[in-house]
């Protein structure tokens, strides 16, 4: 039964990208039910359970989680490493061991949501994560994920992504298009929910290992990601984290795959750690090089949405690297 059988876009007390959702399954109208959202597609009639007040807007048969998944709160992609608590202090060894990570580009995606400024925006985060970046009080930031982590508005699946067709007016899927079955079907859908004239701003891996286990698919080399993205006017791209942290990471890898044992792999990573955590600083020489872009650990891509599709013949003469055919 129905509490409330209004549209959500006529509700004053939604917010703004409250009233942009759609449903995931059909992209029908959804309204308020008492248990979460329902379609009003007669055909579809799909329901949405809300769990404590996140609404969980997963199209189940096309999606490696359940609606289940989250009622049950089970654990989907990095819950297992990050206590909902929060508070848990990183081990010894973690704390007195600098990261051999670092991104060169950091900094990109907060410069990125500060241009959106004007309250009826949106801006959604894709696979948030603990990520929490500023509009300096202007748009409205929305975080999705597919984990019940802190300060995430709704969970959602970048196949079927729950939002109006050009509805959105930017999208950041930052360390996500890896981690995601078909990565084509979720540019595709970033393009859909974009406004024309909408931005994305996707940084992805190349040259790293797996992470985060069994939910870690797919590379791209920078063509390949400018590819990915080729429903995107160009604005901007380049090397996130480059060929010093694709070694360090190499290193450590390498090492880890000798032992099975918790103990030995948990000293090995930090033995990596102390032995190539210089190497990342090394990126920023590196950056602007072109065969810094055949041996990158990750790109960045910043693109407008746009009327025409970049054809692969277009695509293949922006070629940045060195390496010969
Ligand atoms: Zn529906």
């Amino acid at each position: 039964m129905l509490e409330n059988s209004s549209a959500m876009d006529q509700q004053s007390a939604a917010s703004a990208w409250q009233t942009k959702l759609a449903c995931p399954v059909c992209r029908g109208v959804l309204v308020h039910a008492s248990d979460g959202l329902v379609c009003t597609n007669a055909v579809c009639g799909c329901r949405f359970p809300t769990v404590d007040g996140v609404p969980i807007l997963i199209n189940e048969s096309n999606s490696v989680f359940s609606t289940d998944d989250f009622l049950e709160k089970r654990q989907t992609t990095f819950t297992e490493l990050k206590p909902a608590s929060g508070n848990r202090r990183p081990g010894l060894l973690r704390r007195i061991i600098p990261s051999n990570s670092r991104s060169v580009s950091r900094g990109n995606d907060e410069r990125f949501c500060r241009d959106y400024t004007d309250p009826d925006q949106v801006v959604l985060v894709i696979g948030a994560g603990d990520k929490g970046y500023s509009s300096d009080g202007g748009a409205n930031l929305v975080y999705s994920d597919v984990h019940l982590g802190e300060g995430v508005d709704l969970i959602a699946d970048g196949h079927d992504l729950p939002f109006q067709d050009a509805s959105i007016d930017a999208v950041l899927a930052v360390a996500v298009m890896e981690h995601v079955a078909d990565p084509q079907r979720c540019a595709a859908e970033v393009a859909r929910i974009l406004k024309p004239g909408g931005r994305v701003y996707a940084a992805t891996p190349f040259m790293q290992q797996v992470h985060m286990g069994r939910y870690d698919f797919t590379r791209f080399t920078h063509l390949g990601h400018r590819r990915l993205w080729r429903r995107f006017r160009e604005v901007e791209s380049g090397i996130a984290c480059g060929p010093g942290m694709a070694l360090a990471w190499a290193w450590q890898y390498f090492l880890l795959s000798f032992s099975e044992n918790q103990t030995t792999r948990k000293y090995l990573r930090a033995f990596a750690k102390l032995t190539s955590f210089p190497l990342p600083y090394l990126d920023e020489f590196l950056k602007h090089k072109r065969g810094a872009y055949d041996a990158a650990s990750a790109f960045y891509f910043i693109g407008e949405k746009a009327d025409t599709t970049r054809t692969d013949r277009q695509l293949i003469s922006e070629y940045r690297g060195l390496d010969s055919p």
